[in-house]
């Protein structure tokens, strides 16, 4: 039997790492097309770029790993057609991989701005292990930076680039940050958090343009006409998932390549995981799509043990987390949906959660510097326990014990 994984992200080396633990004894390649080995993004936008360590501080393992399990790393290598009846894949370079099982973990890509100006000089993004390399060097020669975009990467940024000196400006085109993923609590939390660090954040601003002079970035300037001095921007607007390799091979997609329960494409024989796959759960309506390690790892594991002869479905709850500097969320479930929240513990100290509710039915909580909570809640989920609002509102009431 053998196994080709596309993609030497989060998802594309946890499989083959899965495998072999799994005792899987046939081949496994692990084609990527970054030029490094496998590595976690998570601290691209934290500790890794505020240069507080080197490679060993993003590869998920040394080059030894791979000889020492026989994973055959092939990077940097792209994969650019899959030839579904012969079960063969096409190297750029040149030649066919032979599969009986391929795994598509493409992951993603950022989205760009599509205006004026987003191709100057000193307009970057985050994403890659190079970008952060870049961003690396360029911030402590920055004096004055735009992040557009309020998602967990551009506050992620911001914050680093605010301890580094620079003078943060944050655009966000929505009414607040992180609205599209956050409760409005945890929203005001954030923004209050940038602002109390010096970040002046501008919410409810379009961008009509980006502006520069020979050829190198000044600033951007909103739809209402206002203009912002920059010498870095860093657009983080989102991504879009890396499905054109599956749908050459008339995979099916939607926002993401679809699967089943157990991770499958339409073709058996192709499995789609991580940032790149669309994917039924018990915790959301329709096929979801997620950016997590979370995700990323736990579908690998799902898809190692079926490989070996234990499927399963994927029903892994959903979690995440995002460090900005002392600031630790951490949500648990999907909250998309929810029609009332309830409050545990105090934003001003720091220290809260916030439970959401479909009706009386609890979907998930975001948590700040309250591990405790998130780790009941995820407890509760994954039981299919129930968990009253009032009981999660009441600080008397003892979640580690009713989550056990
Ligand atoms: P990726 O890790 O993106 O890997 C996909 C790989 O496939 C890439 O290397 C890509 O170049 C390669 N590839 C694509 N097409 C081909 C092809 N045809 N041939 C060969 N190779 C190909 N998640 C959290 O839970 N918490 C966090 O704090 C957090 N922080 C993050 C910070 C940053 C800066 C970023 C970018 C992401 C962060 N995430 C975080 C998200 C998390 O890192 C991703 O969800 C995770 O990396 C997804 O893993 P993946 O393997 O699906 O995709």
């Amino acid at each position: 039997m053998q196994v080709v994984i596309v993609g030497a992200g989060q998802a594309g080396f946890q499989t083959a790492a899965s495998l072999r633990q799994e005792g899987f004894d046939g081949r496994i390649v692990l084609v990527g097309d970054e030029p490094h080995l496998p590595y976690q993004r998570p601290p691209l936008s934290k500790t890794y770029l505020a240069g507080e360590g080197g490679r060993e501080l993003v590869e998920l393992r040394p080059a030894e790993f791979y000889q020492d399990n026989a994973i055959e790393l092939l990077t940097p290598e792209r994969i650019v057609e899959i030839d579904r009846t012969a079960r063969k894949v096409r190297l750029e370079s040149g030649g066919l991989l032979d599969y009986d099982h391929l795994v598509l973990a493409l992951g993603a890509r950022n989205r760009t701005l599509p205006l004026p100006g987003a191709d100057l000089a000193g307009v970057r993004s985050l994403r890659t292990l190079d970008d952060a390399d870049a961003l690396r060097a360029a911030l402590p020669s920055a004096g004055r930076i735009v992040v557009v975009g309020g998602g967990f990467i551009g506050l992620e940024f911001a914050v680093v680039a605010g301890a580094s000196g620079a003078e943060v400006t944050l655009l966000e085109a929505l009414p607040r940050p992180l609205a599209r993923v956050s409760s409005p609590t945890v929203s005001e939390f954030f923004a209050e958090f940038h602002r109390a660090r010096g970040v002046r954040t501008v919410f409810g601003a379009g961008l009509d343009c980006l502006v520069g002079e020979s050829g190198s970035v000044t600033g951007v300037r909103t739809g209402e006409g206002q203009e912002f001095g920059a010498d870095l921007v860093v657009v983080a607007v989102g991504v879009l998932p890396s499905v054109e390799l599956a749908e050459q091979a008339g995979l099916p997609t939607a926002n993401g390549i679809l699967v089943d329960e157990r991770l499958r494409t339409r073709d058996p024989a192709i499995s789609a995981i991580g940032d790149c796959a669309a994917f039924p759960t018990p915790f959301a309506a329709g096929q979801l799509r997620l950016e997590s390690v979370q995700n990323a790892v736990d579908q690998a594991r799902c898809v190692a043990a079926g490989l070996v002869g234990r499927p399963a479905d994927y029903r892994a709850v959903p979690w995440f987390w995002s460090d900005q500097a002392e600031a630790k969320l951490q949500i648990a479930g999907i909250i998309t949906g929810h029609d009332r929240t309830v409050l545990r513990g105090d934003p001003a100290t720091g220290r809260f959660s916030v439970f959401c509710f479909d009706g009386d039915r609890l979907l998930g909580a975001e948590s700040v510097g309250r591990a405790q909570d998130h780790l009941a809640v995820r407890r509760l989920l994954a039981a299919g326990a129930s968990l009253r609002p009032d009981e999660a509102g009441d600080e008397s009431f003892d979640l580690k014990a009713h989550a056990k």
